[in-house]
């Protein structure tokens, strides 16, 4: 394998024994035309308790230009991805699911995209072996996905996308922010297309996601906001919550307040502000709106002095040449991360002269 791929393939993976083996056959089958010897897979291992962390660590062992990242414990497919951004070095990068649903077919489609000048290109399962309940719930996630961000995609949640190195660069993903990557990409200038893709049924083992991904997909929705339009000014988005209630607070309070001071001069007219309950709700109002705009205050403070952890922990990295121990491993990629040049455009340029 050469020393910088032009291509990797990124797959997570949680409880995947059985498609494992046969995935890597047929993904080195297809990259290898594609790219002779300058392609790398990194199987990132997320807490798998079935015996894949073992199966993964032998494929790197033995396989040329395989690669394994195994995490502490499950960290979820967010955290995943980004240990396995983390380790991968090519140009081009591409992810994928570890169940066979994705088909590495498909890979030079994606790639063949990317050299078009777009720098992601999501998949779009348009013929989708799924429930019938979770291809519904699928299309209203991305309808609202689709209005919130204004990127027009069918399915931003495919787990089948290709990204030029500097996407990935500099790329905070957590929790279940993965669905929306495209539009945190094309927010940051990314050009995004869309390819339909084949999706297969799911061969072995049940899906990873129940029904709690609804009640989590509404929560997205809200980080999504926060991770987008209003990124760089978070008092805006808690502003615009505050808003409603200091506006109908003031008019309840300013209501109850001119009553008072008429009845001040007439007590004929209008009314003590103190006999009215209303005066409660008006207050409760008030202090709601007020506090919004305090803590947007405090989101503006924290964005400026951000220093989060990564949100996964590296128990591992086995490699053909050289098995690393997991903290040496993070430090070395930490001062690779480091010493790259940061500039997206060089980056995006010395690809495109080639
Ligand atoms: N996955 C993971 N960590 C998790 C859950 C899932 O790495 O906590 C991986 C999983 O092994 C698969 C991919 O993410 O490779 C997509 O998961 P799944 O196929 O269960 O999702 P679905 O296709 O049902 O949306
Ligand atoms: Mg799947």
């Amino acid at each position: 394998m050469s020393d910088t791929p032009r291509l990797s393939l990124v797959i997570p993976a949680y409880n995947e024994l059985q498609s494992l083996a046969t995935l890597v056959d047929e993904i080195a089958a297809v990259a290898e035309p594609l790219a002779p010897a300058a392609w790398e897979i990194i199987l990132v291992d997320d807490g798998s308790t079935d015996g894949t962390t073992a199966l993964m660590a032998r494929l790197a062992r033995e396989r040329p230009g395989v690669k394994a990242v195994l995490l502490r414990r499950n960290f979820g497919k967010s955290a995943a991805l980004m240990a396995g951004f983390r380790e991968a070095r090519g140009e081009i990068l591409i992810t994928m699911d570890a169940d066979l649903q994705d088909d590495p077919k498909e890979i030079p489609a994606f790639v063949e995209k990317i050299e078009e000048g777009f720098d992601v290109v999501c998949g779009w399962k348009r013929k989708r072996h799924d429930t019938l309940e979770r291809r519904l719930a699928s299309r209203v996630f991305n309808g609202v996905v689709r209005k919130v961000s204004g990127v027009p995609l069918h399915d931003s949640n495919c787990g089948f996308k290709a990204y030029r190195r500097w996407c990935v660069e500099n790329l905070e993903l957590r929790g279940n922010q993965h669905r929306f990557v495209a539009a945190v990409l094309s927010w940051r200038g990314a050009r995004i297309a869309e390819i339909p893709v084949v999706h297969h049924e799911r061969r072995y083992g049940p899906s990873k996601y129940g029904v709690a991904r609804y009640f989590h997909g509404a929560f997205d929705l809200l980080t999504l906001l926060l991770l987008t339009k209003f990124s760089q000014n978070p008092l805006y988005f808690f502003a615009l919550v505050g808003l409603p209630f200091v506006v109908l607070g003031g008019i309840i309070g300013g209501y109850l307040l001119t009553n008072h001071i008429v009845h001040l001069f007439d007590e004929a007219l209008g009314f003590p502000l103190t006999t009215r309950p209303l005066l409660i709700v008006a207050v409760f109002l008030l202090l709601t709106g007020l506090l919004m705009f305090l803590i947007g205050l405090i989101a503006e403070l924290v964005l400026r002095s951000a220093t989060l952890g990564r949100g996964y922990w590296v128990r591992e990295v086995v490699a053909r040449q050289r098995p690393a121990v997991a903290d040496e491993a993070a430090a070395s990629a930490h001062a690779a991360e480091t010493a790259r040049p940061k500039s997206p455009d060089r980056t995006r340029q010395s690809f495109t002269e080639r």
